[in-house]
């Protein structure tokens, strides 16, 4: 398989400088140089500073949590992708079930966004995902497949190589409850084959996937198994080395079959 399994810590809004630091130290000494899987932290903009810093030397990326589509202006209390790259980040994780829920963000602003981020040459982490009325309505296909289209609008193939989907079923973050790993397949698949339709089956083929909603050491290595899950986004078990490591471990185990 040609696709690299991805595991991606969401910090949210969590974490000091100091105390951003005393975790990437924490989880570069257990595992800060393996080179089979991808690995990111995306944690506050406060933080970029102190984690890049901290990251120096490991084979860790940086991301953030989020971004305006703007290079500059009066844009109070927001934040450039230049300001981004200028703490070596890579990633930016846009259109979260969060912001999408308290900040009221649509599919549209988070298209702007997500083009944005590469034309500035950010690997956005897109995520969609279903509430549980809309699952218990069976519309989780609909939601998922809209969101994901509308996300991508007016991306070319050559830039959507640059983008990770997260399909984080909303009813699943922050819980405990996970998406059995065939409820979470059965999205993937429809999500490639979105990626499919729109971008051509070599490029979806080699696109990342992620699944984010209570991951955890715990059921990590069920979900890891199928076929189109790629890796991992974790909120509450990146905020702790041994568990984020932990998963780590998983997904280098995962390459290894
Ligand atoms: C998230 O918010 O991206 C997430 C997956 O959170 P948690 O792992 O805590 O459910």
């Amino acid at each position: 398989m040609a696709r690299r399994y991805f595991i991606a810590g969401n910090w949210k809004m969590n974490k000091t400088a100091a105390e951003a630091k005393a975790l990437i130290e924490g989880i570069k000494a257990l595992e800060g140089s393996q080179t089979q899987v991808d690995v990111a932290v995306c944690t506050p903009f406060t933080a970029l500073d102190a984690a890049s810093k901290a990251l120096a030397g490991s084979t860790i990326k940086l991301g953030a949590e989020n971004l305006y589509p703007k290079a500059s202006g009066a844009y109070t209390g927001e934040i450039s992708p230049d300001m981004l790259k200028e703490f070596d980040c890579a990633y930016v994780i846009l259109g979260h079930s969060e912001r999408r829920e308290y900040f009221k963000e649509s599919d549209e602003f988070i298209n702007e966004k997500v083009r944005f981020a590469l034309e500035n040459g950010l690997k956005p982490i897109l995520c969609v995902g279903e509430t549980l009325a809309q699952r218990e309505g069976g519309q989780t296909i609909e939601v998922v497949s809209s969101q994901t289209k509308k996300g991508l609008a007016s991306i070319s193939a050559d830039s959507a190589k640059n983008v990770v989907i997260a399909y984080e079923p909303v009813w699943a973050i922050g819980t405990g409850k996970t998406a059995t790993p065939a409820m979470a397949q059965e999205v993937h698949a429809q999500i490639r084959k979105i990626l499919s339709e729109l971008f051509g089956a070599d490029t979806a083929e080699n696109m990342q996937i992620l699944y984010g909603g209570s991951m955890k050491p715990e059921n990590a290595d069920e979900l890891l198994k199928e076929k189109d899950i790629d890796g991992g986004l974790i909120g509450g078990a990146a905020l702790k080395a041994e568990s984020f490591v932990s998963l780590i471990k998983s997904a280098i185990c995962a390459a290894s079959r």
